[in-house]
């Protein structure tokens, strides 16, 4: 800040989630848990007809949570399946292929008392976040649906939701509890002017001579990655890469969008040490290169392993949110 004052009036705080896997109630702030749904309310479906294609039979959510801990269990292990763990992928019993729009799944409940950066509409106090777990033609991502509700109006709470009879196991998150923290994010270097962009990128190269970048990809430039957190957040900076930076402006008013939820794929990259919690470094050097471990607790891919980022119009709750991928 000292060396780029021009850069302290744009700071942000963003909420990292840190998700990790639990059994979190309707209660409970979660990334794929349960909502706090009233009983009264229809539950959302998916009506769109471009994942008829991709839909095949598959085996009940519980099941391929189930098969997926295995399996991971299994490939951190570095072992063939036990004989009761085949026993129990046998009893796994395929559903039939079936039409009609799909149930959505939940993706994030959030809690304004658990995570700081939200901004409810008034009398609102808690964030639903669905999806519809297909990759849809038109961008490639999920469909998503928001809901802001006032937990205390909900006295009567849906025990049994509806799950969406096939699903790309991708897009079906491990239930987890999580442990918000915040952080100071800079914007990515493609938003700021040329001169500044030149002299934020040389000056970070030569405070980290001894930092490994190899692992990046170009387009992660060091002061973009050191800048901008990985992982499920709340607010702050998007990580341009697939697309140059750009308001979005929202559809029915044009003021541009921000950040709202950025679902992401990766809690951090598995080849650089940075951006993991200190609480995890341990766990992620023992496990390895393996999929499945602590850089991924909610276990989903967004297409590529990419983030979906979530953004709302700041004039008005009711305008509707869009979601680009990065
Ligand atoms: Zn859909
Ligand atoms: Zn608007």
């Amino acid at each position: 800040m000292t060396v780029f004052p021009e850069l302290a009036p744009l700071v942000r705080t963003a909420t990292r989630l840190h998700p990790r896997p639990g059994t979190p109630s309707v209660h409970d702030s979660s990334i794929g848990g349960p909502l706090l749904w009233p009983a009264s309310e229809p539950w959302p479906h998916c009506h769109a007809e471009d994942h008829d294609a991709e839909r095949f039979p598959s085996i009940s959510l519980a099941d391929a949570r189930l098969e997926r801990r295995m399996r991971a269990a299994r490939s951190s292990a570095g072992r063939e399946y036990t004989a009761e763990e085949r026993e129990i992928l046998d009893r796994m019993e395929e559903r039939p292929a079936a039409d009609g729009p799909i149930a959505m799944l939940p993706v994030a409940q959030l809690y304004v008392r658990d995570v700081p950066g939200l901004h409810p509409p008034e009398g609102a106090d808690l964030l639903q976040v669905l999806w519809c777990p297909y990759e849809h033609d038109d961008d490639g991502m999920p469909k998503t649906a928001l809901f802001w509700r006032s937990a205390a109006a909900i006295t009567d709470v849906l025990v049994d939701p509806p799950e969406p009879a096939e699903y790309e196991e991708d897009l079906v998150p491990e239930p987890c509890m999580i442990d918000p923290e915040q952080v100071i994010e800079y914007p990515h270097s493609g938003e700021l002017e040329g001169e500044l962009r030149q002299r934020v990128d040389q000056w970070t190269m030569a405070q980290i001579p001894g930092v490994e970048f190899g692992g990046l990809e170009d387009r992660d430039q060091p002061y973009n990655f050191l800048c901008i957190a990985p992982g499920w957040k709340i607010g702050g900076f998007i990580k341009w890469g697939m697309q140059d930076p750009y308001p979005n402006p929202c559809p029915t008013c044009g003021t541009p969008t921000e950040p709202l939820l950025t679902i992401a794929s990766d809690e951090w990259q598995s080849d650089v040490h940075h951006w993991v919690p200190y609480e995890d470094q341990a766990a992620n050097i023992s496990w390895g290169a393996v999929q499945g471990g602590p850089s991924e607790p909610t276990q989903i891919c967004v297409s590529d392993r990419n983030n979906q980022i979530i953004r709302v119009c700041p004039a008005s709750h009711e305008h509707p949110h869009i979601q680009l991928m990065q």
